[in-house]
């Protein structure tokens, strides 16, 4: 019996009995406290069930089935939403972590992949190096593929080969009719930086690229110099990118807890099979600041994710302050300089810095609504904890150092990063700019009774 049966659950109970290849669970099943829970343990949310479609069939039928009865739904992939926002009290979560194949057309010129809704980065990452090939993928090797590329998408190869919305070719999609379609260029532009607000994406064409060896690896600066090496490394790499750093550098500095104590930590990689000039950037980056130690060596982005896995808790409690900034100013620095020290010492809690640099590759604008192209950098104070016990204190951190940011020279600050954001910041008329009308009219035309209004994106 499902949970709470009432009227306009029968016909979606009916169909599972029917469809028994199609796992669910009710707050009663054994699976559904591990199911239901994301990254984010107090985002947890309680869903009346939680269904685990195998295929785009069952996500149409699905989808027809609670909008005829008029059942809210929410869409969850990797689960890594820092509000819990993949699922919601007394809807129906469409769980779609069986829906995670990676298929490769690596016979052409140019590379392809299909990859499933509910594919997780790291799965993603080992499938490619099979074909010696790589993409573009978030920092953290659990977060859902599409659920990053869908609305930007940054990480340490997007200097390189772009953001994760430059590498959609395609999509097929589970519409707010319950119609399996392949997205055209209408919904794809809307999918480029709106993700799934008129969509389910069952599938996405992304391109790939031929890549084996990299170097990769953290330096870690030393933790009894923090704040120097903080300032001395900002310093180092903007006359670095003054002088010019090639695009196969990729580069994020975070502050971490670490074994030795609270140390900045850089995420070295080097995209390119010329090991030597990466070695010439690695001792470049290895001299900006005083080091303790650097696990930099020639490695695949599959074996450089698997040991970053092994690094990243698998839950927390907490949320995550994320501001934008056009550049890391001096007012900037200086504000990171005098809340580090502050970082309350636990593993869980870190800061950090995503770069868009000038020469990202980018898509021409007009094929995608997301706005923010100009340089900027995004700071993540990840005020999270292993335990509820210390949650408030690291969530104090967080909120100060965030408010300190936030009071900067407004001129520097702009639009926040969707995805890292609490839904009543923001204000999307003001992220999507131009494209704000874009995303009105195809949202009017695919979705106009707002099926997917637990999507992200609400115009
Ligand atoms: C620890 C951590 C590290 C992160 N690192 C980075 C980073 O390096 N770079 C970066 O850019 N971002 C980063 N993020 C942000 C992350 O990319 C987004 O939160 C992303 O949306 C998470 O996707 P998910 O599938 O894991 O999460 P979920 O909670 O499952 O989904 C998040 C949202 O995406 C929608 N969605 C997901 N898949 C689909 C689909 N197939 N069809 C339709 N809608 C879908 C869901 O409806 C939901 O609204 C990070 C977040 C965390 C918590």
């Amino acid at each position: 019996m499902l949970y709470k049966q009432t009227n306009n659950m029968n016909l979606l109970q009916d169909f599972l009995v029917e469809n028994d290849h199609i796992q669910f669970a009710t707050p009663d099943s054994p699976s559904y406290a591990d199911l239901r829970t994301g990254f984010t343990i107090n985002a947890t949310k309680s869903p009346r069930l939680i269904v685990r479609p195998r295929s785009a069939n069952d996500v149409s039928a699905l989808v027809s089935i609670l909008t005829a009865n008029h059942l809210p739904f929410t869409v969850r992939a990797g689960g890594h939403d820092m509000w819990g926002r993949s699922q919601a009290d007394d809807a129906v979560t469409i769980d779609l972590r069986e829906i995670c194949h990676v298929r490769v057309d690596d016979t052409s010129h140019s590379h392809f992949a299909w990859v499933g809704g509910g594919v997780i980065i790291l799965d993603l990452v080992k499938e490619l190096k099979k074909h010696n090939l790589v993409v573009p993928h978030a920092v953290t090797p659990t977060v859902g593929f599409v659920g990053w590329a869908i609305y930007g998408g940054y990480g340490l190869l997007s200097t390189k080969y772009g953001l994760g919305v430059d590498q959609i070719l395609g999509a097929t999609v589970v519409d707010a009719q319950g119609n399996i379609r392949e997205a055209d260029e209408k919904m794809l532009t809307v999918i480029r930086g709106g993700g799934g607000t008129v969509g389910i994406i069952v599938d996405l064409k992304i391109k790939v690229y031929p890549l084996d060896q990299v170097l990769a690896g953290a330096i870690i600066y030393q933790p009894n110099e923090l704040v120097r090496a903080i300032r001395d490394f900002n310093d180092k790499l903007h006359q670095a990118k003054r002088a010019g750093i090639p695009k196969e550098l990729g580069l994020f500095p975070f502050v971490m807890n670490g074994p030795m104590g609270k140390a900045l930590t850089v995420l070295f990689v080097w995209a390119s099979s010329d090991l030597d000039e990466g070695q010439s950037w690695l001792s470049q980056v290895s001299s900006w600041a005083p080091i303790v130690t650097s696990t930099v060596e020639p490695t695949t982005m599959a074996e450089f994710n698997e040991k970053a896995n092994s690094l990243v808790p698998d839950q927390i409690y907490g949320t995550v302050y994320t501001s934008s900034f056009r550049s890391l100013t001096p007012e900037v620095t200086e504000v990171i300089c005098k809340h580090t020290p502050l970082q309350p010492k636990y593993p869980e809690t870190l800061f950090g810095i995503h770069e868009l640099r000038p020469d990202a590759p980018m898509v021409s604008p007009d094929n995608s609504i997301f706005n923010a192209r100009c340089p900027h950098v995004i700071i993540e104070v990840l005020a999270m904890a292993g335990s509820m016990d210390t949650m408030d204190e690291v969530l104090e951190w967080g909120q100060m150092f965030h408010d300190a940011l936030m009071k900067t020279d407004a001129t520097n600050i702009t639009v926040p990063y969707i995805p890292l954001t609490p839904s009543d910041r923001t204000d999307l008329k003001a992220i999507y700019g131009g494209n704000f009308e874009i995303l009105q009219t195809i949202k009017a035309k695919y979705d106009p009774d707002g099926v997917f209004e637990n999507a992200l994106v609400q115009p």
